[in-house]
Order: structure tokens, then C-alpha cells, then sequence
């Protein structure tokens, strides 16, 4: 695959609007030849506890981004020359079994690192991100992971008899030994709970836990700080739950919190994380039908593209 030649068979080499829209129109293959990064698509929302929608996220999030033309005029680099990009498209969900998707996802994400590709993967509801961290784990050992949201999702209770859900994937990935508990960190949250106990299970089950308050206390360069202190130089994953923004630039999610991060915060913040020892990325819970003009789903493709300027910068450092 020549990565200079423009993606002919789709057409969307053409214009935004026209051919179809692979994430950047990026090749859609699963010829995984010297690929250094795929992006795979999760279209499963089975593990939503309220409304869902999200299975429609990784479709919506490759439309948003044919507008991105590939040049990161902050970090001075342009992935998708920099690396061998490809779309793989998506895993083979099963929409009323998660423990069946869960097992395809981590085959499916398994192939591709066993390829020595990486994955950034588009979901989906936040179930999805305990095989994801299963696939990366059995790549690349226990992982440091930075873990965007309102939720710390490391709920057990809510529904007892069920595993499996989209508020606890980080809970059955640390009671799993796939997260190095040394360095977890969950940053912006905030919104409705119960009692103090929430937080305080997350905090006992070893997660640096940085409220939104806390997280506007430091400022965002001091935050910056604070995360790449708690990682180092770790092989660390990262998980975006994009209810972490605030719902005033991020509707389209399934459990809005009010008070959150702007979207430029945001970017500066995921800018600011360069030269960390990234083995992944995921970006979920975009909620196509509860949007307003598409600008959550425009929002995650920017921020996806953030992750591969990332993975660029690592390859040239
Ligand atoms: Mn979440
Ligand atoms: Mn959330």
C-alpha cells in the first residue's frame, strides 16, 4: 500500500463530502503489512445503563473527521504521513450478548497488536474499554492508564449479578491485574452520586481519582503535570469517555455531568501529554441521536486525530 497515493477506491479523495468516509479517508483495509496504527470502530451500546445510541458512535465520529486535512499546526506534525494508518473497520459485535462481544473485541484488537500495529478504537458505550484493556494487557503486560470522565466506573453495585456494564469496565480491570494500579488516574470527574462511597471505592481500589474541582484548582498546566508524573514512562492507555467534556460542547453522550472540561481545554490537555509511552487509545460514548449538529461526534474525531499527532510524535522522538 502506497500511503502517498490517494485512497482511490473510495472517492473521498476528492472532496469532505464525497466517497465513503473512512476515518481521515484513510485506506479501509485489514492488511495489516507494516500498519503502525489502525483505527477499529466498536458499534456496541448494549452496556448503557441509560440512553443509549453510542453503537452509532464510531460511524458518525469517521464522518466528522473527512474534514481534518491532516497537518497539527500545535504539535507541528502530520500523522498520517508520519505513520502507516489504516481503517480496519469494525468488530464483529454481538448487540444482545456483551460477554460475546467482549470476546470478539478482544480477538479482533488482539490481531491487530499482534501485528505490532497500535489501535485507537472508536466506540461504543465504556463497557468496551475492559477488552480493550484484556488485548493490550496480554501485549504488553499490566498498563498505566489515564482515564477521562464524569464517572469513575468502578461501580459494582448497581446491578449485582451482572458483570458487565458501561460503570464498571474499570473496576473488572483492576480486579483482572490489567491496569499497573500504580498509575491510574481518572481526571475531571464529577456529577450526581449516592454518597461519598463512590469515589471512595474507586480511591480504595487504587485510582488516583482527580475530581473536576480538583482539576480546576490545578489549572491545566499544572494538571498536565500532575498526569505525567503519575505515568512516567510507563506503557500507558488511554481511555476517553467524552461525557469528561461538558455537555454544553459535548451532548451527544448517554450520561451527561454538567461542569465539565471545554473543548479546548481538552485539546490543549491531550497536546500537552506529548512524548508519554502511549501503547493505545479509545474514544467513547458518543451518542450520535442525542447530538446537536454532529459537534460531539466533530469533537471526538479532533481528539482522535490529537491521539494518532501523539503516536506521530513518539515515532520521532
Ligand atoms: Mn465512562
Ligand atoms: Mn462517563
Amino acid at each position: 500500500m502506497n500511503k502517498d497515493k490517494p485512497n482511490l477506491a473510495l472517492g473521498a479523495h476528492q472532496q469532505p463530502f464525497s466517497g465513503i468516509p473512512t476515518f481521515m479517508r484513510l485506506p479501509a483495509t485489514r492488511d495489516l503489512k507494516d500498519v503502525e496504527v489502525a483505527i477499529v470502530g466498536i458499534p456496541f451500546d448494549s452496556g448503557t445503563s441509560y440512553r443509549s445510541g453510542t453503537r452509532f458512535g464510531p460511524r458518525k465520529i469517521r464522518e466528522s473527521s473527512l474534514m481534518l486535512w491532516g497537518y497539527n499546526t500545535v504539535l507541528e506534525v502530520n500523522p498520517t504521513k508520519t505513520l502507516n494508518v489504516i481503517d480496519y473497520g469494525d468488530v464483529d459485535v454481538v448487540p444482545v450478548d456483551i460477554k460475546a462481544t467482549n470476546k470478539a473485541i478482544t480477538d479482533e484488537v488482539g490481531v491487530v497488536l499482534n501485528s505490532n500495529s497500535k489501535v485507537i478504537s472508536l466506540g461504543g458505550d465504556h463497557s468496551v474499554s475492559f477488552p480493550l484493556l484484556q488485548a493490550h494487557k496480554e501485549k504488553y503486560g499490566p498498563v498505566a492508564v489515564i482515564h477521562f470522565d464524569s464517572h469513575p466506573d468502578t461501580w459494582n453495585e448497581e446491578y449485582p449479578d451482572q458483570p458487565y456494564s458501561h460503570g464498571t469496565p474499570f473496576i473488572r480491570s483492576l480486579e483482572n491485574g490489567l491496569i499497573d494500579v500504580e498509575a491510574y488516574v481518572q481526571v475531571g470527574i464529577r456529577g450526581s452520586v449516592e454518597s461519598s462511597k463512590d469515589y471512595e471505592d474507586s480511591r480504595r481500589l487504587g485510582a488516583r481519582l482527580i475530581t473536576i474541582q480538583e482539576a480546576y484548582n490545578f489549572g491545566i498546566p499544572s494538571l498536565i503535570n500532575e498526569i505525567r508524573k503519575i505515568v512516567g514512562n510507563r506503557p500507558v492507555y488511554l481511555s476517553f469517555d467524552i461525557d469528561s467534556i461538558d455537555p454544553a460542547y459535548a451532548p451527544g453522550t448517554g450520561t451527561p455531568e454538567v461542569g465539565g472540561f471545554t473543548s479546548y481545554e481538552m485539546l490543549q490537555m491531550i497536546r500537552g501529554l506529548h512524548g508519554l509511552n502511549f501503547v493505545g487509545f479509545d474514544m467513547v460514548e458518543v451518542s450520535p441521536p442525542y447530538d446537536n449538529n454532529d459537534i460531539t461526534s466533530l469533537l471526538a474525531a479532533n481528539l482522535v486525530f490529537e491521539f494518532l499527532s501523539l503516536f506521530a510524535l513518539m515515532k520521532q522522538e
